[in-house]
């Protein structure tokens, strides 16, 4: 971030003007509108400073800048078109550690002003940390557009009703949900409409009907990395939680669609802790969602795909907790797209099996006979460690030794890769594979030279069959 953004309460407090020109006069109508004691130091007054001056709203200390002058103030402005007097200005107010704007000159200002869409008491700022003022205008207009004019009136109501909420409802998140539904509500459309009176109304009948919600937990799969696999439905729960559980497979790109207040806490899985892991897990989301509290629990891919969203469902399940399930594109859909190779084809594979390569270990084996049959593709999840004794097991059971096969890593991701071989070279392929991996076995992985679409980091590695 390359600047601090605040709104700074400059009601009755000092602030220095140096200039009282036309460019001075501007941020003189601002200061002024945000109610600062305005100081004008300027060789002379123009038209507007001297009308101010006459109304006793501005004080005027002279012509000449001294650095005495800075001792009380709370702001600097240097606005004369005097650039080594605004440059004198600007380094005194640095010694003294005073912020300071100077007008047309970035380097000189410690503060800089925001293009504002102005809705009081709701204000949106918006700035290019100075890189391109006039862009931060554009998006300025933009968003003026899309905030309703009479946004400002309802911030003032619910400014008004706010003491009143407060002790009519215990806890913070209790409280944003019920101004979320509020603002959601008929309310919107009566203060929209004009109708203080009946708004009001409403207020004080929701408020008086208000029964604290029970908490939830969505279990919501983010997808295989690139955040715009994401669902809306996804998206929505991200922005309403107050916590989020994420593991270690969710992308940054995607955390940071998250709440920004939400709390967020990464349940993510080392080998070898899994069961612990997993029961702690269980214990937060009922935990958290029994204290009432809207629970994500974000999870790679899809919660259901080799992801244990089963078991932590039935634990809520158990518990009574209300749940939600959010589909997301699970690793084998999206790594298979993004490489260009399709799971199935009317001419290389009619069935897709999903496995995984990391068993149970008390379950049953699996049916090798059934997986190397041709013409079939299979798709391993967390197999990477187990590539060798998969491909000779598909060998032995009949599968070719030349069978294409592809390792995709990082799916989806800016920094996907991915290596395509044969049967044979499956174990040297998946070791030297960055992780996350997933292994890809049957005739459709050709298709690839034809269909690959998606640019990688050309870390791709072609092994040839021996
Ligand atoms: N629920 C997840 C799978 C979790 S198991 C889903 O539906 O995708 C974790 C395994 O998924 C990893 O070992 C890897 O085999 C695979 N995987 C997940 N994300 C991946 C990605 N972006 N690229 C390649 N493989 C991925």
């Amino acid at each position: 971030m390359s600047h601090y953004p605040i709104f700074a309460d400059l009601n009755r407090r000092a602030v220095l003007l140096a200039g009282a020109g036309q460019v001075a006069e501007r941020k003189a109508e601002s200061l002024l509108h945000a109610g600062a004691a305005l100081r004008v130091v300027a060789a002379e007054l123009n038209p507007r400073f001297q009308g101010w001056l006459q109304q006793g709203r501005i004080e005027w200390l002279g012509k000449d800048f001294q650095t005495a002058f800075l001792n009380d103030v709370f702001l600097v402005v240097a606005a004369t078109d005097d650039e080594a007097l605004n440059r004198r200005i600007f380094q005194a107010a640095e010694k003294q550690g005073k912020l300071c704007n100077t007008v047309d000159n970035q380097a000189l200002c410690s503060f800089i002003v925001p293009a504002v869409i102005d809705r009081s008491p709701i204000q949106i700022a918006v700035s290019s940390g100075g890189a391109s003022p006039v862009l931060a205008r554009l998006w300025r207009q933009k968003i003026e557009t899309l905030i309703p004019a009479y946004t400002g009136k309802m911030a003032a109501l619910a400014g008004a009703w706010r003491t009143r909420v407060k002790a009519g409802i215990k806890g913070l998140s209790n409280r944003r949900r019920f101004w979320e539904q509020l603002f959601a509500s008929r309310f919107d459309t009566l203060v929209a409409q004009g109708n203080e009176a009946a708004a009001e109304a409403e207020f004080a009948r929701q408020l008086a009907g208000y029964r604290p919600q029970q908490g939830e937990v969505v279990l919501v799969g983010a997808g295989p990395g690139d955040a715009g696999l994401l669902t809306l439905h996804a998206l929505q729960a991200m922005q309403a939680a107050d916590v989020v559980l994420y593991d270690a497979l969710v992308s940054d790109e995607i955390l940071a669609l998250v709440r920004k207040d939400a709390d967020k806490i990464s349940v993510g899985k080392r080998a070898g802790a899994h069961h612990v892991q997993q029961e702690e897990t269980n214990r937060l989301l009922l935990h958290y969602a029994q204290q009432g509290k809207r629970v994500v629990r974000l999870k790679g891919g899809d919660p259901f795909v080799f992801g244990r969203g089963g078991e932590e469902a039935q634990a809520l399940a158990a518990a009574e907790v209300p749940f939600r399930i959010v589909p997301g594109i699970t690793a084998a859909l999206g790594a298979t797209a993004y490489a260009g190779i399709p799971l199935t084809h009317r001419d290389y594979a009619q069935t897709a099996l999903f496995i995984t390569g990391h068993c149970r270990p008390d379950g049953d084996g699996l049916q090798w006979q059934t997986l190397a049959r041709g013409k079939q593709t299979l798709v391993i999840y967390m197999g990477t460690v187990k590539a060798g004794e998969i491909a000779a097991q598909l060998m032995a059971h009949g599968r070719a030794a030349d069978t294409p096969v592809a390792v995709v890593s990082n799916g989806t991701l800016a920094k996907q890769s991915v290596q395509i071989g044969r049967l044979a070279d499956l174990a040297a392929m998946a070791e030297r594979a960055p992780r996350p991996a997933l292994m890809i076995i049957g005739e459709v992985v050709a298709l690839r030279d034809e269909l690959r679409w998606f640019s990688e980091g050309l870390i791709e590695t072609a092994v040839k069959a021996a």
